[in-house]
């Protein structure tokens, strides 16, 4: 069969074989009318505790979210300034900015395409609040380097784990590393929800405790049924006041950033799954290097790498060449999908002007964002498919380079 399309994602080729498991777990949702909170998002959170191998995870409404509400749970706020890589999705750089707080941009390694930890030190002001490196593509930022930082300038450390879920770094989990690490489950990552979805994770109780409470706008959530106390008007005399349900009685300003019911029954099917998918993509991301070392394209195009001590999840597989948007028209015609992860910069982004960065502040996140791109790497591609995207690639680049 001639491959004529590999689009650059299919979740249909996921859900399919999970289907009757999906549909049955919506079921249950539905059927109990319990949407929000209760027990689908507690059994989701105490599985994912136990998958990523942290004390606490905390179901939110979205990675935007838990960004956010790790960043409120450290007191972030105006006139706070919190350390980040330039070069991420939008949602790191913009909910600092959404607290009334100054990102300060930090330029990226241009290997790895995370923040590059021997700048962050020149960024620390006496206002820094916290750091806030991000495991872009999957691939763990150099959590050693940003600790011991962060130790010594006694920084927290909120790692943007968004791409990076089952991601590894000497041994541990993204998210354990730092005080806290915070999650999407969009559905084109790893796992992802039917919708919008996210977790914090944590080993810090108080943290953990701060995040929980600014989840559900500062108030404690309605205690379950079964946990409520009989009357309190049996002892006669005057009857007692009713108690106020401390839903109601706000102990600090949060949001509604829940995660829905619906979500969390659907990441309870999937989540078993996960390390099997990643395994796929792993095994695709090496089948991808030896078919552009087997063509010799492995000098032409920059392929990305897995350093010794880290595992990789490749939720992205971003290659660098010289014509990007050309090798991209080139796929899209070949009917290859590919995106562009990310083509502007935050020091470049119309609404941070007033952070007041140059063109070129940032060298090596302005040269990713012209040169890369991601290809297709979800686990249900096949070889044909892989081959075909490494050919196409070759048709395009060595008539560029008259290789
Ligand atoms: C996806 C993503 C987010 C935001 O997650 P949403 O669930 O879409 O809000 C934040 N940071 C990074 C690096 C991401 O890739």
């Amino acid at each position: 069969m001639t491959i004529t399309r590999v689009p650059l994602l299919d979740l249909q080729a996921q859900f399919q074989p999970i289907r009757d498991e999906v549909l049955a777990a919506i079921t249950r949702v539905c059927d109990s009318q319990r949407f929000i909170m209760g027990p689908e998002v507690e059994a989701l959170e105490r599985e994912l505790a136990v998958m990523l191998e942290v004390k606490h995870a905390i179901g939110v409404s979205s990675g935007t979210d838990a960004l956010l509400v790790a960043l409120m749970a450290l007191g972030v706020g105006h006139g706070d300034e919190v350390i980040t890589s330039t070069y991420s999705f939008f949602a790191t750089a913009g909910c600092v900015s959404r607290l009334g707080a100054r990102p300060v941009l930090v330029d990226i390694d241009p290997v790895t395409y995370n923040i590059d930890p021997a700048r962050i030190e020149a960024a620390i002001t006496p206002r820094t609040k916290a750091i806030l490196p991000v495991h872009l593509y999957g691939l763990c930022a150099d959590m050693d380097a940003i600790l011991a930082i962060a130790r010594r300038h006694k920084l927290p450390v909120i790692e943007d784990a968004a791409q990076a879920i089952g991601s590894r770094y000497h041994g541990k989990t993204a998210g354990s590393l730092g005080d806290a690490g915070c999650f999407s489950f969009f559905p084109s990552k790893n796992l992802g929800a039917f919708g919008d979805g996210g977790l914090v994770t944590s080993n810090d109780d108080d943290l953990a405790a701060r995040i929980r409470l600014l989840r559900t706008h500062g108030a404690s959530p309605e205690p379950s049924q079964g946990a409520q106390t009989p009357s309190d008007s049996a002892g006669g005399g005057a009857p007692a006041p009713l108690k106020v349900n401390p839903k109601y009685l706000h102990r600090v300003v949060g949001g509604n950033f829940r995660l829905d019911a619906l979500q969390a029954a659907v990441l309870r099917v999937k989540a078993p799954h996960l390390a099997a998918w990643t395994e796929a993509r792993r095994r695709n991301a090496a089948r991808y290097v030896e078919l552009f070392h087997a063509l010799g394209l492995d000098g032409i195009v920059g392929l990305p790498t897995e350093p010794s001590g880290y595992h990789h999840i490749y939720n992205q597989f971003v290659i660098r060449v010289p014509d990007r948007d050309g090798l991209r028209r080139h796929l899209d015609a070949a009917g290859i999908g590919t995106e562009v992860y990310y083509p502007v910069p935050f020091h470049q982004q119309e609404c941070f002007a007033d952070l007041g960065y140059k063109p070129g502040a940032f060298p090596h996140a302005e040269a990713a964002a012209r040169d890369t791109l991601a290809l297709p790497i979800y686990g249900e591609l096949t070889v044909e498919q892989q081959e075909y995207v490494v050919e196409t690639i070759e048709t395009f680049v060595t008539v560029k380079t008259g290789k």
